[in-house]
């Protein structure tokens, strides 16, 4: 098997980890997972089958493809974005329902049937989701719901939003006959017992992002790690890739890495990222190119064809790259082997 020259190295225990944290700080709702974007890159099906071995049981996903594609585990998906004419082949996939996000899609839904369905409303977000004022006329009468959920526009800030659409979303507890309500996403897990509800949808945070500091206790999941295409030493004054921005101030002994922008290595990481040699640090050194990098291995022993980890730990690296957490996560790119340990 030919294996790829760079490679993301998976920590399952930390997946692990933070979903269990995750529902713990839940008291006593469900904890789900939302698995879309391909479990925010990392790869939903092992996602999926190591969060259902720890007692996951409720998984969010954006597309009906993206359901297909978890089918075989046996879960139970909700598909966030509902109903599209063009779904309604794929629609009754086995322990799969929409969410039902616009009057014509529960229409919709009515028309072929019915059958178990999630309900999004829309508290204040003003992205998908029904109102309560559709609700209050009448629009879910008839359907058979098994969650009611809305979705907080501003978790990860204390802005009085937060307690406008809880407040929003509470008063329709008795409106529409759904077996349970969920508001909070994973910064909403941090906001307390009265955003759980009945189940949580945390994402990012199951993945090593920290969008709010009560969550400090995630452990970072994913790691990038590039072979060493080259090692060569640059001469005093001399410069390191495109434009020549980095410029040796002595003799400087560089490693070129097999990883780049194409792969999710930003741009936003060029002379500012760094990988290891061990406990080592190696600063990344000029422009990051769209497959390779340089850094500066004059303090480490690393030869031609070594690995080496970046350093990804989610809220620095989001810090330093200008990128958020959630697309330090969803842009890692199909060119990494997928390794989980
Ligand atoms: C993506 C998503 C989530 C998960 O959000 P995180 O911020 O990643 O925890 C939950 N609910 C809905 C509706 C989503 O779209």
């Amino acid at each position: 098997m030919n294996r790829s020259p760079c490679r993301l190295s998976l920590d399952s225990a930390a997946l692990v980890h933070n979903w269990r944290l995750l529902a713990s700080m839940s008291g006593a709702a469900a904890c789900g997972a939302a698995v879309k974007a391909d479990g925010y890159g990392l790869g939903a099906r092992e996602v999926v089958r190591r969060l259902a071995d720890a007692g996951c049981r409720d998984f969010f996903v954006a597309t009906w493809a993206e359901a297909r594609a978890l089918v075989d585990t046996g879960v139970s998906v909700s598909v966030l974005h509902g109903v599209r004419a063009d779904d309604m082949a794929l629609a009754r996939l086995r322990n799969s329902r929409p969410v039902l996000n616009t009057p014509v899609q529960v229409q919709r839904w009515k028309d072929a049937g019915g059958g178990l369905c999630d309900v999004m409303v829309d508290t204040g977000m003003n992205r998908l989701g029904v109102s309560p004022t559709d609700i209050a006329d009448g629009l879910l009468e008839g359907l058979r719901i098994d969650t009611l959920m809305s979705h907080l526009a501003s978790a990860d800030e204390d802005a009085a939003m937060n307690e406008a659409q809880r407040a929003r979303f509470a008063a329709l507890a008795e409106a529409t006959g759904a077996q349970r309500m969920s508001l909070a996403n994973s910064a909403g897990v941090a906001l307390g017992a009265d955003y759980h509800f009945d189940l949580v949808r945390p994402g990012v945070a199951l993945y090593g992002g920290v969008p709010r500091a009560e969550l400090a206790g995630v452990r970072q999941v994913a790691t990038p790690e590039a072979q060493v295409l080259q090692r060569r030493r640059v001469r005093a004054g001399e410069a390191v890739g495109y434009n020549a921005t980095w410029v040796a101030p002595a003799d400087t002994e560089v490693a070129i890495l097999n990883l780049g922008y194409a792969d999710g290595y930003w741009c936003g990481f060029s002379g500012k990222g760094q990988a290891r040699a061990g406990t080592t640090r190696l600063p990344v050194l000029g422009r990051v190119s769209m497959d390779l990098i340089a850094v500066d291995c004059s303090a480490a022993e690393v030869a031609e064809g070594d690995w080496l980890a970046l350093d990804y730990a989610l809220p620095e690296a989001a810090a330093i790259s200008g990128m958020s957490q959630y697309e330090l996560l969803t842009g890692l790119g199909s060119r990494f082997d997928r390794i989980w340990r």
